[in-house]
């Protein structure tokens, strides 16, 4: 998979230029250009605006803006990373860079979960997951449950899945104080993936600790919690929580 350096784009694609192949139809007035939003369906005829000068872009209705990645993200309601292939396509801007940082390598977790099917022998029902303040029903929506074998053996396996629901890996919550608290397959970067994204409508999303504190949230009637997988967090890894909270259309982020 070619490589899409985000910068280079944002540097050599006016963001004007691209609203014939986004087709929109804006009018032109004071060095912007104003018209209605296809992606909102709403806020009338001068809603998005794109300013050249600024290279930027608002949309009233979806109370969203940004760069030209950003632009194309909203009115084709696709990640950043989509948008950002969209661009390069469209452009043949981009692709030269190796820029591997700003990049998603998403290669490898597709394989993963390709072939992953739920492990049918999780205990959803289990004295170490009560102990963890987990109700049945919890784990059983959730897909959870206390591992008595497999490479989560002696844990909670907590399914990860990507924003469409698709399984793509289980984690491993210690269930008595274990250290790490959270263990993961070979193969699977924590750092690639944020947790319960799949079920997060748009309005406010609720930045949470970990996984058990948003099943935990989840279960006290806290729906739109979401956390990171590590303790610690890169910048790579705001800009994929950012990519979600654009797609998802959430417009805050409230720290827990
Ligand atoms: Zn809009």
């Amino acid at each position: 998979m070619p490589f899409i350096d985000f910068a280079i784009l944002k540097q050599r694609v006016a963001i004007e230029s691209m609203l014939p192949a986004l087709q929109l139809e804006m009018r032109e007035a004071h060095g912007q250009y104003r018209g209605p939003c296809p992606a909102c369906q709403s806020g009338g005829k001068r809603t998005l605006v794109v300013t050249p000068a600024k290279a930027a872009f608002y949309c009233f209705a979806g109370h969203t803006g940004g760069d030209v990645i950003a632009l194309v993200a909203h009115v084709r309601d696709c990640s950043m990373k989509e948008a950002a292939k969209f661009l390069a396509e469209e452009t043949g801007q981009g692709r030269e860079a190796d820029d591997r940082r700003r990049t998603v390598p998403e290669e490898r977790s597709k394989e993963v979960a390709r072939s992953l099917q739920p492990l049918a022998y999780l205990q959803a029902d289990h004295d170490s997951v009560a102990g963890l303040g987990l109700a049945p029903e919890t784990c059983q929506a959730f897909g959870a449950g206390y591992a008595p074998k497999g490479i989560m053996r002696g844990r909670l396996a907590i399914p990860i899945r990507d924003g469409q629901g698709k399984l793509v890996a289980y984690c491993g919550q210690a269930v008595n104080g274990d250290s790490p608290e959270l263990i993961f397959p070979n193969g699977f970067d924590p750092r690639e993936h944020l947790f319960h994204t799949e079920d997060i409508g748009e309005g406010e999303v609720v930045l949470m600790h970990d996984p058990l504190e948003v099943m935990l949230a989840w279960q006290n009637g806290i729906a739109n919690g979401v956390s990171f997988l590590t303790e610690t967090v890169l910048p790579h890894q705001l800009e994929i929580l950012a990519a979600f909270m654009d797609k998802a259309r959430c417009e805050q982020l409230e720290l827990a």
